[in-house]
């Protein structure tokens, strides 16, 4: 465990993927996967990933010292550093921790479900650029089946993080999830979150075994 920051917060690093082209926004960026969820995802692979990679607890410092070295092509390009699930709002105060250290021009963005407490949406929405939401899907029923969890939690915290920052700076990710739910229920759904003020919608398909 690093202990050279004083600020105590740590992260459950689970690895890092540097240079990766278009897939979390403009420009260069590196993903930092992290550990730990309060979803129970029926496809998540983070707890396989767990299973064969215990997390590291790393300073915010140190996770800097880890990406720096693509400090250039992060300002060239408009990129940066994306926070990846687990669940990077369950340390919403390292996040702004690690934005107060990095440059300005790092764009900070976080891939989150929003099933957190309305107070870590707060804190991060000051910390980050863009966040990257799956919202899994929003009908109560279906959500609670696939996560074990409540829509509502979401999707209020999503119209919160809307509100704070507006929806030009949150890419919602709708998926068709197998066995969950269908190709036109994913329509529906980015039906229901244009009326919310949405735009910046990704519809895709999880790939599993059941596709
Ligand atoms: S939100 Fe992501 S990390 Fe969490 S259980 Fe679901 S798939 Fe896994």
């Amino acid at each position: 465990m690093t202990q050279d920051d004083k600020s105590g917060l740590l992260y459950p690093l689970l690895g890092l993927v540097r240079h990766r082209i278009g897939t979390d926004g403009d420009g260069v960026t590196t993903l930092v996967a992290g550990a730990g969820c309060p979803l129970q995802c029926r496809w998540c692979i983070n707890k396989n990933l767990l299973k064969k990679a215990p997390a590291e607890m790393v300073t915010a410092d140190a996770l800097f010292d880890m990406v720096k070295i693509d400090d250039l092509y992060f300002r060239a390009t408009g990129g940066g550093v994306t926070f990846g699930g687990g669940e990077p709002l369950l340390h919403a105060g390292f996040l702004s921790r690690f934005r107060s250290i990095c440059s300005p021009e790092w764009k900070i963005r976080v891939e989150t479900s929003l099933a957190v407490p309305s107070g870590s949406v707060e804190t991060a929405a000051s910390a980050a650029d863009e966040f990257i939401v799956d919202c899994k899907d929003p009908d109560p029923v279906r959500y609670h089946s696939y996560t074990g969890d409540d829509a509502a939690l979401m999707l209020d915290n999503l119209c919160l993080l809307r509100d704070l920052i507006g929806p030009e700076r949150i890419i919602v990710r709708i998926p068709r999830i197998p066995d969950y739910n269908t190709v036109a229920d994913r329509e529906a759904n980015a039906g229901l979150l244009r009326e919310m003020g949405f735009s910046r919608l990704e519809l895709f398909d999880y790939v599993t075994d059941r596709n």
